[in-house]
């Protein structure tokens, strides 16, 4: 191997297997594996031949694109993974927003005055009355909601939350982390196991401004344990003047014919305890977009707006527009356009249905067993659902593999490999029959 019989990066660009490459990445692959060659060369080690060279480059490339955000169907059963985007939005409801992202819109301009307008006017009106409370106000994602709560209402002071409600979730958000940047002092009270309403009624001093409640989202207490519930914390809250504030996380919409956690109240109940705040994300439970909500007050949302901090942490016309096209679909009693709770509330039946229309076109039909998933998105902690699954037969980890590599990504139990029907979306039906065949010729 000699310099000159490098391959030049020019024919490479040419290769026709290269033909669907970003030529600008495609390159500066190339020329850096190129020069790692050149060194060798100058160190008269020994290197690839040009053949090996563009393998090695193919490879570089294919791993890059690999990381493009790009659709895989998601057959873990898990219907809200955190690592596959968490809620799926209905194409209707993309086909709905679609006109105000693709054009000029009236954002920040009022119709009716020809004036600028309020971003979270709109929104506020739809969120406030599906939710049944004063005001509402939309923000980047959970996490900065309670950020920017804490900010606005408890910086310099304290507030007190329960041992027990410290929660690490998604490894990025751990409450006392979160509370100790907005600017609140912690003041933990009760025991991991425990915590009593005494517990918060000791801890209140002349610095409290807040009595947070955090919902443990993706694990449960069992066992020797006592928590306090939100109706108590708010009337203790409203006697001592100070703001009773629910991270809820999740939580679900009560207008829906169903009732998904069945041991926890939806979010308009909870919102009659007289809880001055509360927040959620848009994209558990509730089954639209990345954002966090928050409902309350109207003096206090009012409060949250003129924080210098809602700018760094406001919503673009696409989060708008879309979630409130989610929440006019609940409004208008339009549930099936919200894919994540028809997910989790399809019947066995419903299920079962859908395996044999699979099976009915696989060549070689796999075989259904009963399994149980969990809704995950940190969401109804210890809650599995009964689901059912196909199973394909043979090496579970090569099985993962293959169909990773073919983007369906399903899940190992028992040393077998399933694909779990619910959370397949219907749409992708198709598509996964015609790859499981491919697959499996
Ligand atoms: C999920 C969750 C968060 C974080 O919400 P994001 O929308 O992911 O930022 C915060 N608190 C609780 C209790 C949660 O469940």
């Amino acid at each position: 191997m000699n310099y000159k019989d490098l391959p030049q990066v020019d024919k490479i660009l040419n290769l026709s297997r290269f033909k669907n490459a970003i030529k600008a990445i495609l390159s500066k692959f190339a020329r850096e594996i190129l020069s790692e060659q050149r060194e060798l060369l100058k160190a008269e080690k020994t290197c690839l031949n040009a053949d090996e060279i563009i393998e090695k480059i193919a490879h570089k490339y294919e791993k890059f694109q690999k990381q493009e955000l790009s659709k895989v169907i998601n057959a873990t059963g898990v219907v809200m993974h955190t690592n596959l985007a968490r809620s799926v939005i209905d194409e209707e409801i993309l086909a709905r927003a679609k006109d105000s992202i693709c054009a000029y819109s009236t954002l920040e301009y009022d119709l009716n005055s020809g004036k600028r307008s309020n971003r979270y006017d709109y929104v506020g009106t739809l969120l406030a009355s599906l939710f049944e409370c004063e005001d509402a106000i939309v923000v980047n994602n959970n996490a900065s909601a309670v950020f920017l709560v804490l900010n606005t209402f408890a910086k310099g002071g304290e507030t007190i939350v329960s041992r027990g409600e410290l929660v690490e979730i998604g490894g990025s958000f751990r409450v006392p982390s979160v509370m100790q940047s907005s600017g609140t002092k912690l003041c933990e009270v009760g025991t991991t196991n425990k915590t009593h309403f005494y517990d918060y009624e000791n801890a209140i001093n002349d610095d409290t401004k807040m009595l947070l409640k955090v919902h443990r989202s993706n694990f449960a207490l069992v066992g020797f344990s006592q928590s306090v519930d939100i109706q108590a914390i708010s009337d203790l809250a409203k006697k001592r003047n100070l703001i009773a504030y629910y991270d809820l996380g999740s939580g679900y919409v009560g207008e829906l014919g169903y009732n998904l956690g069945k041991d926890e109240p939806n979010i308009a109940k909870i919102m009659q305890s007289g809880v001055n705040l509360l927040s959620f994300s848009g994209d558990k439970l509730f089954g639209s977009v990345q954002a966090g909500i928050i409902l309350g007050k109207k003096e206090l949302i009012a409060k949250i707006r003129s924080n210098q901090l809602l700018r760094m942490l406001r919503v673009d016309k696409i989060t708008l527009a879309l979630l409130c096209e989610t929440a006019k679909a609940y409004l208008n009693k339009e549930f099936s356009l919200i894919t994540t709770p028809n997910l989790i509330n399809k019947s066995l039946a419903e299920l079962e249905k859908m395996a044999n229309l699979i099976n009915s076109k696989l060549n070689r039909p796999l075989r259904v067993i009963k399994t149980s998933s969990f809704v995950g998105g940190g969401s109804l902690p210890n809650k599995s659902y009964p689901s059912l699954a196909l199973k394909v037969d043979g090496n579970a980890i090569k099985n993962e593999e293959i169909f990773r590599a073919n983007r369906i990504i399903g899940r190992i139990e028992n040393d077998a490999f399933l694909l779990d029907l619910r959370s397949i979306l219907q749409g992708d039906i198709a598509e996964l029959i015609q790859k499981i065949n491919q697959i499996q010729e």
